[in-house]
């Protein structure tokens, strides 16, 4: 039983729910294996096996699978719906339909546990679904009382180190080793830039061209959403007519106004994949809010298997630039006033 192996694509909700997953499994008695790190040969395999018009993380998730495919005897794929009790928020139709992308697209899959996540009726849903999966793979009783709990406490420790500001995969790996987060060498910073959008974008190694290291080695203090506490996050509602749809994207919408309103930064960027439906609508808000109520400059930054890491840096860069110059106006106005 102990070499069952449950494999786990590093792409998409992986960035938001491993830790839990990953300790689930293992203390039911599984080995759970990750992709590796995105590189240019497992993009290229996501591209070779997508239709052309699916966005860049959708792509990689293929791509991560494929990788995974012959190494494992299970691939696990949970169909996300809803994970707050609001019936009105899903994932993207992406999120929706994966499972059923992947079984069309990719030859020679092992066994697929694509359990239907939908947190968002019932007393217990989190106890439920994990009882659901367990029954799947055979397994009952107090054991799975047990790594439900285990679960539970990774993911909670998890949370604990994104609000830290610890990168994702970092976090990730101090959980699931057991061992705490070594603190980073610190830069010093005189700008403070909300980087915002999707974990899976912004986190992925490979995509995100070691942004945060430059950013550090600029002079720069990166912020992301998760860096945001959960009840602040919760509580941005506040200025929203309306929530929007996707889960994703009002975590990206509530943290922009939390830096407008109550962490104040220089300036904000939207990292958004090329051809996102969501984003369409999400990109114009952030740069609504962030241009009328907080008086930021904004920048859109948007990703493809294309984009090359000199572009991203250069546009990044010649924000900086900006941003600098601007305070610096600000600060000759204050002395010159005061
Ligand atoms: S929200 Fe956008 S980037 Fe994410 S899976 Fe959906 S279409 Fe792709």
């Amino acid at each position: 039983m102990g070499n069952i192996k449950i494999g786990f694509p590093r792409a998409l909700f992986y960035y938001a729910y491993y830790p839990f997953w990953y300790a689930f499994f293992s203390e039911l008695g599984f080995e759970v294996v990750a992709s590796s790190p995105t590189t240019k040969y497992s993009l290229d395999l996501g591209v070779q096996e997508t239709v052309n018009d699916a966005c860049l993380p959708i792509k990689l998730y293929h791509g991560h699978v494929a990788e995974l495919k012959d190494k494992v005897d299970i691939i696990f794929m949970p169909r996300m719906v809803r994970v707050r009790k609001m019936e009105t928020e899903v994932f993207c139709p992406k999120f929706l339909g994966l499972p059923d992308m992947i079984r069309n697209s990719i030859e020679g899959l092992p066994r697929i546990i694509d359990e239907r996540v939908d947190l968002s009726k019932g007393l217990f849903p989190v106890w439920k679904l994990c009882q659901s999966v367990a029954k799947q793979l055979d397994k009952s009783g107090v054991i799975v009382w047990r790594s439900y709990k285990k679960a539970r406490r990774c993911q909670n420790e998890f949370h604990r180190y994104l609000v830290r500001g610890i990168p994702v995969e970092e976090a990730i790996n101090a959980v699931v080793t057991g061992q705490s987060c070594q603190k980073k060498e610190e830069y010093e910073t005189d700008i403070d830039l909300a980087i915002l959008g999707y974990p899976y974008l912004i986190y992925d190694s490979f995509v995100n061209v070691g942004l945060f290291d430059k950013l550090g080695e600029m002079g720069i203090k990166p912020w992301t959403v998760e860096m945001v506490p959960p009840e602040r996050l919760e509580k941005q509602g506040k200025y929203l007519s309306k929530s929007l749809f996707w889960h994703f994207s009002n975590r990206t919408i509530r943290s922009t106004l939390y830096y407008l309103h109550e962490k104040k930064v220089d300036g904000i960027i939207h990292v958004t994949a090329f051809g996102c439906g969501p984003d369409a609508m999400v990109d114009k808000l952030m740069e609504l809010e962030t241009k009328n109520t907080g008086k930021l400059p904004f920048m859109t930054l948007s990703l493809d298997e294309l984009t090359g890491e000199a572009g991203i840096l250069t546009r990044i860069e010649a924000f900086v630039d900006m941003l600098r110059l601007r305070r610096k106006k600000n600060e000759n106005s204050i002395s010159h006033h005061g």
